[in-house]
């Protein structure tokens, strides 16, 4: 393809929004406006991308530090918008919402009898746990759904000091929204007081560390006042008592027990549906140095970006547009800089635009037969008969890549 024909527009300076070195260089080759916007040599980078993915597998081969579990893959990048949770000992790893972890129960104690008591104002775990003076463990956080399926109203029970995952909960009960106050009253419940003891057809869902939990602060489903030591089983029986908890940096891995870490990622791939654009954003981030990108060969748009360098006496353009035609008869995919502009401008762009070879067609070498060849992330250029060059460059394709990360 030809410079003029992707409408490719170069920046000198990287956008001011740019968050990742990786996002500045697909902006300023032209991949990306920086608003994101796909530009038609970003489209190229795709469906050469989108092409590769006929090998389910073709991520794993593009020297890209990866995070996976059995459906998704991710990359980890500060601006991206998929929360993981990830054991560095045995690389579990999950989505944040659905990442499991070894829930510490407390140490067993006697079923104290229940007790009601005044609570005036608190309607909130914080409010309630400073009020009778005991931790947030020590409480019973009461949520209340109504299952948009069947109408069902939904009761859900976790310990005061930890954090309902909703995806969790959908996956064992179906979608829900939230209960109205009318659905609420009707189940005998009391918005900011509730809890499971005494509740009408209600479907008690629990947290599985809750039958652990003994002796726990829980709403009297009366507006102020609360139940001390409310024991699971002995108070009350729900139907389901599964794993509902969000997990949080520093938890327990569930293999391993090792701390567990969160961070931001790209989301690559799931269930073999893969994501272009980020693959693009992971390929960039991952591969550039300070002039510009250095996509790894089988990645790049193009594998090769040739550019004459006008001349006085020879007619440049028409030698390279000649090595054009051979190079993509023989297969290679060329990005032609056919523009009438300087040497200095031209290999600036080649550099940002990260293409594995840069071929140059100048007049001075062109004397002796020749013309220059670079691999993006060698320093050193090679000078080659140029009879010799599809040979030459089909070789340097094939060859391992040894560019930098
Ligand atoms: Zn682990």
């Amino acid at each position: 393809m030809k410079y003029a024909e992707l409408k490719i527009q170069t920046q000198r300076e990287a956008p001011n929004n740019a968050q990742t070195e990786g996002f500045a260089f697909l902006v300023r080759a032209g991949y990306l406006t920086r608003e994101n916007e796909i530009l038609p040599l970003g489209k190229q980078a795709i469906s050469h991308i989108q092409n590769l993915s006929s090998d389910p597998s073709f991520l794993f081969h593009l020297t890209l530090p990866l995070l996976h579990n059995k459906t998704e893959i991710y990359f980890s990048l500060s601006t991206g918008s998929t929360e993981i949770v990830h054991c560095s000992s045995c690389n579990y790893t999950e989505r944040l919402e659905l990442a499991q972890f070894e829930k510490t129960p407390f140490s067993q104690e006697e079923q104290l009898p229940i007790e009601k008591v005044l609570t005036p104002d608190c309607n909130t775990i914080e409010s309630l746990a400073n009020f009778l003076n005991i931790p947030k463990e020590k409480t019973a956080k009461a949520l209340m759904y109504t299952r948009t399926s069947d109408n069902q109203f939904i009761f859900v029970v976790v310990r005061g000091d930890m954090t309902l995952s909703e995806a969790k909960l959908k996956n064992i009960i179906g979608e829900v929204r939230m209960a109205t106050a009318e659905e609420i009253t009707n189940a005998g419940a009391a918005a900011g007081f509730a809890s499971p003891v005494g509740l009408k057809n209600a479907l008690i869902v629990m947290d599985d560390i809750i039958p652990q939990s003994p002796n726990l602060a829980a709403g009297a489903n009366e507006d102020g006042y609360h139940l001390l030591n409310t024991n699971c089983g002995r108070d009350y029986s729900p139907e389901i008592a599964a794993d509902l908890i969000q997990a949080k940096a520093g938890e327990s891995c569930i293999h391993c027990a090792s701390p567990l870490a969160t961070l931001p990622t790209l989301n690559l791939a799931a269930r073999s549906e893969f994501n272009f654009e980020n693959i693009l954003l992971a390929l960039a981030e991952t591969h550039h140095d300070e002039k510009g990108l250095t996509f790894p060969k089988s990645a790049a748009p193009f594998d090769v970006y040739l550019m004459h360098i006008p001349g006085k006496a020879v007619n440049t353009v028409e030698k390279a547009e000649g090595i054009y035609n051979a190079l993509q008869s023989a297969g290679i995919s060329v990005l032609f800089d056919d523009r009438d502009e300087r040497a200095g401008v031209k290999f600036n762009d080649a550099d940002l635009i990260g293409c594995p070879i840069r071929v140059t067609v100048g007049e001075k070498n062109l004397k002796d037969g020749n013309i220059e060849i670079k691999e993006r992330t060698d320093k050193a250029n090679q000078l080659v008969p140029i009879e010799d060059a599809t040979s030459f460059i089909k070789a340097s394709i094939l060859a391992p890549n040894l560019g930098t990360m």
